[in-house]
């Protein structure tokens, strides 16, 4: 008998990866490094970092000011730091939230404390952190609102809380490049490769309160204000200019990109999902974000990925068990997580990329339909 090679794989047996980051491609950059070739300025706030900078800031209104850091996780600490937050205070923030928020909390000498989010945004809610506050194990220093997966939080009802409690409030909105657009409140967004605007590594805040900005500004920079001392202790944790024309490309395509974002979402929508599964509300309509993370039946989430798995659709748990089920968040004090265990149980992260065609999108719907 005639031993035959393996057939190749047909498309329906091609495993679907849950994520396909695309950035700018090597033509769209070299416009801007010509540039750099010719400035001869590389890094230390060169024309190409002001240029991306007023660019980014110009999405929060024309009061608001972007400082670019190398990642979201830096610009939360020195966020933090900037805020003069006192060491050792508690740091109010959800589990439910990626464990670089936990990180940076720690980073900035503070200690996190672990509330509950609400069972249908996801979010922590200023009730939430209300009556949690008559039971913080210390001081409250701060509270870090996270915006889940890219859905913005309602900036105006953190604004009164912070006003009511005088707790200073920051917004973790790394993945929601899409929806930030209020710089009332220090916006932390980032710019990694995974996200939904990208540039390998990279954020910024935006903030209207220039003060904050300058001081965010001196800790990205060893603690210089223009001359060579240092005011304070800092750190360095500016972006190059090779960083920022990858940047600038990314926005270069961002209205098409965005386009692009909201037509994936629209193909998979277009295939009906079984009943019990639902999209964040506005997913894909009125924000977009580079993933798509669904509810599912309480409890239903390791099971279907294992039956998703078996048709070769990879899924992600983004957030795993929340940031405090980490053995490195393990010692930190937190409330009664009762949400946040039914989340990290009943959300699923589904394959989505800013190409998701017809058939993936297809197979993705056809391989929950039949694991529920
Ligand atoms: C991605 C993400 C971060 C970390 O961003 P980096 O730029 O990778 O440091 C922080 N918080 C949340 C909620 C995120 O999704």
């Amino acid at each position: 008998m005639v031993k035959h090679a393996r057939s190749p794989r047909t498309d329906s047996t091609t495993p679907i990866a849950v994520a396909k980051p695309r950035l700018p491609q090597t033509d769209a950059i070299v416009p801007y490094l010509r540039r750099i070739d010719s400035a001869r300025w590389y890094s230390n706030f060169g024309p190409l970092v002001q240029e991306l900078e007023e660019r980014l800031a110009h999405r929060f209104g024309a009061q608001a000011r972007a400082v670019t850091c190398v990642n979201a996780t830096q610009g939360l600490t020195l966020t933090l730091q900037a805020l003069n937050i006192a060491p050792g205070t508690l740091c109010a923030m959800p589990s439910w939230t990626f464990v670089a928020t936990g990180h940076a909390a720690v980073q900035a000498g503070l200690t996190p404390w672990f509330l509950d989010a609400d069972r249908d945004s996801w979010m922590l809610t200023p009730q939430i952190a209300a009556e949690a506050l008559a039971r913080a194990p210390g001081t409250v220093g701060a509270l870090i609102v996270v915006a889940p997966f890219g859905r913005m939080p309602d900036v105006a009802a953190w604004l009164d809380f912070q006003d009511k409690t005088g707790i200073k409030v920051i917004i973790d909105a790394a993945a929601a490049f899409d929806a930030a657009c209020d710089a009332r409140l220090p916006t932390v967004v980032s710019l990694h490769a995974t996200k939904v605007l990208g540039m390998g590594e990279g954020g910024f805040v935006a903030t209207d309160n220039h003060a904050l900005a300058a001081r965010l500004r001196r800790l990205t920079s060893f603690g210089f204000d223009g001359t060579r001392l240092s005011q304070h202790t800092a750190n360095n944790a500016k972006i190059s200019e090779y960083a920022a024309a990858v940047g600038l490309a990314s926005l270069d395509a961002w209205p098409g990109d965005r386009l692009r974002w909201f037509t994936a979402a629209q193909t998979l929508r277009h295939f009906p999902l079984p009943r019990e599964i639902g999209y964040q509300p506005g997913w894909g309509r009125d924000w977009t974000t580079s993933v798509c993370v669904v509810t599912t039946p309480e409890g239903a989430a390791p099971e279907l990925i294992a039956a998703l798995k078996a048709r070769d659709v990879d899924t992600r748990q983004w957030w795993g068990e929340g940031c405090h089920a980490s053995p490195a968040f393990a010692a930190f004090p937190r409330e009664a997580l009762p949400n946040t265990e039914i989340l990290a149980t009943s959300t699923l992260g589904l394959p989505f990329y800013i190409d998701l065609d017809r058939a993936d999108a297809a197979r993705i719907a056809e391989a929950l339909g039949a694991a529920l």
